[in-house]
């Protein structure tokens, strides 16, 4: 027994010790979208709570620009060692990379999946000045006003712009698609009258329907949000086959030590399920997740796969 321990302990002393105390320094968050959108919202509450378990806190950077890929092809080139991982979402991981042709990383090759932290649903809403007030009337003026109006989005080729380009194919409609760096920017001109449709992630919007700035038509997903009991979704509306999901899950880039990544797996997957985390991601429409890299992996593949299917059957382009 005693000598099992010892050989046990020189075993551990010849092993590299390289990642034995990571982290022991703070670890950068690349959140792709700017501030007060909900990719910022699930980040900072996640990095608050893995940070504190960890004992190293984790700082979110924003790096926003071009439906967030810009903080994805940094997070794709920094040093695979665990302190600098990123916010992917369904926008960087799963519509842009079918319609940027020349996106500098591959989705699936060049990351390192960790945990993906939280679902959310999307909602259509429009200034409260504009004719429609319900779906059904919303799809009346859309159809009898082609390239009249417009819709906010929070980037071209995003989950926002392609969700909307497809329900615009459902529907014959035609409108024009005015992008934005994220939602943060998109709601205000949303909310300020000068683009008079948005589809958004639910938690950005969410205070601005509360408060009444935005009046909301309908929401993805199989059931309703009950933060917005009386929002009905689209599906009970009539489009069954419409449904976008949103996501925001933790990555790094590709060839991470896989004792590093698990670490943070196990942290992010912990803080999300915390019951005062999750109560927090709650309160804003979104599903707490948390988890493990192989699941994380494999969805990301099957999210790039089922977005490219909607793409090319809808043959949707960038406009
Ligand atoms: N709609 C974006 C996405 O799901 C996030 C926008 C934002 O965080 O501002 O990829």
């Amino acid at each position: 027994m005693i000598r099992k321990t010892c050989a046990a302990l020189a075993l551990a002393a010849a092993l590299p010790a390289a990642h034995a105390a990571f982290p022991d320094r703070p670890i950068t968050l690349i959140v792709p979208f700017p501030a007060g959108g909900p990719t910022d919202i699930v980040g900072r509450v996640a990095a608050a709570k893995a940070g504190e378990i960890l004992g190293q806190q984790i700082v979110v950077e924003n790096r926003t620009g071009a439906s967030g890929t810009i903080g994805m092809t940094a997070t794709a080139r920094a040093k695979p060692d665990g302190y600098t991982v990123g916010l992917a979402t369904v926008s960087t991981h799963g519509t842009a990379p079918h319609l940027f042709p020349n996106l500098a990383y591959d989705p699936v090759k060049d990351f390192t999946p960790i945990s993906n932290l939280v679902t959310s649903p999307n909602i259509l809403s429009v200034n409260p000045n504009f004719p429609a007030k319900t779906l059904a009337e919303f799809v009346t003026h859309v159809r009898a006003n082609p390239g009249k109006d417009g819709y906010a989005n929070a980037g071209a080729g995003g989950v926002n712009d392609l969700g909307m380009i497809w329900f615009l194919q459902i529907i014959g409609g035609k409108m024009n698609s005015i992008s934005y760096r994220g939602s943060a920017p998109a709601l205000t001109d949303t909310v300020g009258g000068v683009v008079p449709v948005i589809f958004d992630n639910f938690p950005s919007s969410l205070p601005y329907v509360k408060s009444n700035h935005l009046k909301p038509l309908a929401i993805t997903g199989t059931a309703r949000n009950p933060r917005l009991p009386d929002v009905p979704t689209f599906a009970e509306q009539g489009y069954k086959d419409y449904d976008v999901t949103a996501w925001y899950g933790v990555v790094g880039p590709a060839n991470m030590p896989a004792d590093v990544r698990d670490k943070l797996a196990d942290a992010f997957a912990r803080a999300v399920r915390d019951p005062a985390t999750a109560a927090k991601m709650e309160e804003t429409g979104a599903f707490p997740l948390g988890n493990t890299p192989a699941q994380f992996g494999e969805q990301i593949s099957t999210e790039r796969d089922r977005w490219k299917t909607v793409i090319e059957r809808a043959q949707i382009k960038l406009q």
